[in-house]
């Protein structure tokens, strides 16, 4: 049995099907299904006796003490987190009471859990992180490696920041064998729409404006989703406790060539009925404050030491992404009701 937390999420979700399509080993997802959990993810699971749910927060300790001398999990995996940077900066406190104060509460739960254990070499803790916590890099800098210096830059990536800190931190002065996993932009299936790949999906096939920050030049590492859930098996497997290990995809891609990108394969898959293209629906808008310019990742450790490559390259995963959105219309318009709206008002405002 492992514990998977934030696993109604987008990367979570992802992780879950994977790992249950691989193997029969139980999974407990402990989600407390914030506006970006979502159960639908997982209702193929149904009836599944290898998945059980848990609704609750990882920042309560006395519930994920009692969910780990009831389920006694040989492994954590951590992906709860609120994730989306222009949310932290609306509203940082939520990114402060789960990304830290909750990752701190699991932590201390874990260590009580695996002091206890009879065979403590086998656990695992694997924290999921971002290479936003690396800050920015200019034109030319060398990618991102594991040596690189934290220096995050929006209340997002600071939180993480501090949780990656805990983590190492545990690790060296008790002992808990965690490993922690910084990897770059991820897009596939259950994306939620407010990010960039699904929100430019979604708008397009919608008619509506497909808005760019800035001059669109920001650079990104993108990396498709199964390939990070492979990543992340590989590391629970394989992985040494203590170190970090980066995973990306040796992709990098400024927004507007991501855009113009899913504009053609829209063109191609989803054509207008007036012949125009989506790129026409291309709009600039006013930057993000702190809008971090480039990020690129240095996967060659995970790659050399563990043996991981990705399966997709950014074309091949782009296309499965998009017909992805294009099969599943009633997924996106279930979590695009309600209180997204209101979201992506503010948001463009
Ligand atoms: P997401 O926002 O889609 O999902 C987060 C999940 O965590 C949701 O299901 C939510 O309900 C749950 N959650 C939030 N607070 C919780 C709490 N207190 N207790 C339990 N569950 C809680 O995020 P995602 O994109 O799937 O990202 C997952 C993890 O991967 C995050 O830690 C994120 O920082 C990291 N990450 C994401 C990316 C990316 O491109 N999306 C890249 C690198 C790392």
């Amino acid at each position: 049995m492992i514990l998977v937390t934030g696993g109604a999420g987008f990367i979570g979700s992802n992780f879950i099907l994977d790992w249950l399509a691989q193997s029969d080993e139980p999974v407990l997802n402990l989600d407390a299904l914030t506006y970006a959990g979502n159960r639908e993810n997982l209702a193929s699971l149904t009836g599944d006796a290898r998945y059980t749910f848990v609704h609750g927060s990882i920042g309560d300790g006395p519930l994920v003490a009692n969910l780990m001398t009831r389920y006694q999990p040989r492994a954590i995996v951590n992906f709860a987190a609120e994730s989306h940077v222009d949310r932290s900066i609306h509203g940082p406190e939520d990114f402060i009471q789960t990304n830290i104060v909750g990752a701190f509460r699991l932590l201390e739960a874990a260590r009580a859990y695996w002091v206890g254990l009879r065979d403590r070499q086998e656990f695992r803790f694997l924290h999921i992180s971002t290479d936003e916590v690396f800050g920015t890099l200019q034109a030319g800098d060398p990618a991102f490696d594991e040596q690189n210096q934290y220096q995050p830059n929006s209340p997002y990536s600071a939180s993480k920041a501090a949780a990656d800190h805990l983590m190492r931190a545990y690790h060296h002065t008790y002992g808990l064998p965690v490993l922690t996993t910084n990897c770059s932009n991820n897009y596939g299936p259950f994306h939620f729409p407010e990010k960039l790949i699904p929100l430019v999906i979604h708008n397009a096939i919608s008619g509506r404006p497909l808005p760019l920050y800035g001059d669109g030049r920001q650079i990104r590492d993108w990396l498709y989703v199964k390939d990070h859930c492979s990543a992340i098996r590989r590391v629970l497997d394989a992985g040494l406790p203590g170190q970090t290990y980066n995973i990306g995809g040796w992709n990098e891609r400024t927004n507007l060539e991501v855009v113009m990108m899913l504009c053609d394969v829209l063109d191609e898959l989803e054509p207008k009925a007036d012949g125009s293209s989506y790129q026409e629906q291309i709009t600039f808008v006013t930057d993000r404050p702190g809008h971090d310019r480039r990020y690129a990742i240095n996967a060659r450790k995970i790659e050399a030491e563990l043996g991981w490559r990705p399966a997709e390259t950014f074309e091949t995963g782009i296309r499965k992404t998009v017909r992805w959105y294009l099969d599943h219309p009633d997924w996106v318009r279930n979590v695009t009701l309600g209180s997204y709206r209101n979201w992506i008002a503010k948001q463009y405002a």
